[in-house]
């Protein structure tokens, strides 16, 4: 068994969408100060942390974009959706910027050998992070799906899918109508993935992401692992 890291890291000033508020992280304790009680001299470190729920590796909540009031919130959603079969498909010759079609979702399927089953979580790697990460390149130039190819994957009755970029479409109209199908066929998406090359060709494995338990949280950061050899999900 081989447990495979999908997530990105969230530091100080990471980068967010202007829509979100930024990420900042600075030390609160250090161990430069300490205490002392009866001659035991203490320290601790610790730091403040203030940023938006869809900051880094981040699952989006149905509350995040259906206005619904019955919408679940992050808390809400089940922890079976974060403890699933999962498969990736390789996209990765797709140029920067450009537009995943239904057609690109049938072949990288076939290429990979395996079937999209309900419930799975499903991968999308694009070669994002590796050709852009580091430069402001990264919030803007994603290849991104379309409202055909999100209900293409909708219609395989998925849980989610995961992509590296901070929109599952490009910017605008895209990728509002991809959040739109997802509320209306009832499944999500993670943003914010790293690593994806390292599971693409591995067919079928399991995919582990819990959210933090955020009250009425329109989604959470996640720590998403991919368990390679593990016989369940095979
Ligand atoms: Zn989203």
């Amino acid at each position: 068994m081989q447990l495979i890291d999908l997530s990105g890291e969230i530091f100080h000033k990471c980068p967010t969408l202007a829509n979100h508020p930024p990420a900042v992280i600075t030390d609160w304790n250090t161990h430069d100060t300490y205490r002392e009680a009866e001659g035991v001299r203490f320290s601790i470190a610790s730091k403040f942390m203030s940023f938006g729920e869809h900051t880094g590796s981040h699952v989006d909540a149905p509350v995040h974009f259906d206005a619904d009031p019955n919408a679940l919130s992050v808390d809400q959603m089940p922890l079976e959706d974060f403890y699933t079969d999962a498969v990736c498909l390789d996209l990765s010759h797709k140029e920067l910027k450009s537009r995943i079609t239904v057609e690109d979702l049938e072949a990288a399927e076939k290429a990979a050998g395996i079937e999209i089953r309900p419930r799975d979580t499903v991968f999308l790697y694009m070669a994002h992070y590796d050709r852009t990460f580091g430069t402001p390149e990264f919030l803007t130039d994603f290849p991104g799906l379309t409202k055909e190819s999100a209900e293409w994957l909708g219609a395989k009755g998925i849980v989610m899918f995961g992509v590296e970029a901070v929109s599952p479409g490009r910017p605008g109209k895209d990728n509002f109508e991809v959040h739109l199908v997802c509320r209306d066929m009832g499944f999500t998406h993670m943003e914010g993935l790293t690593n994806l090359d390292k599971v693409v060709g591995k067919g079928r494995f399991r995919f582990i992401g819990f959210p933090l338990k955020i009250r009425g949280g329109t989604g959470s950061p996640i720590r998403a692992v991919a368990v390679l050899g593990e016989n369940s999900a095979e």
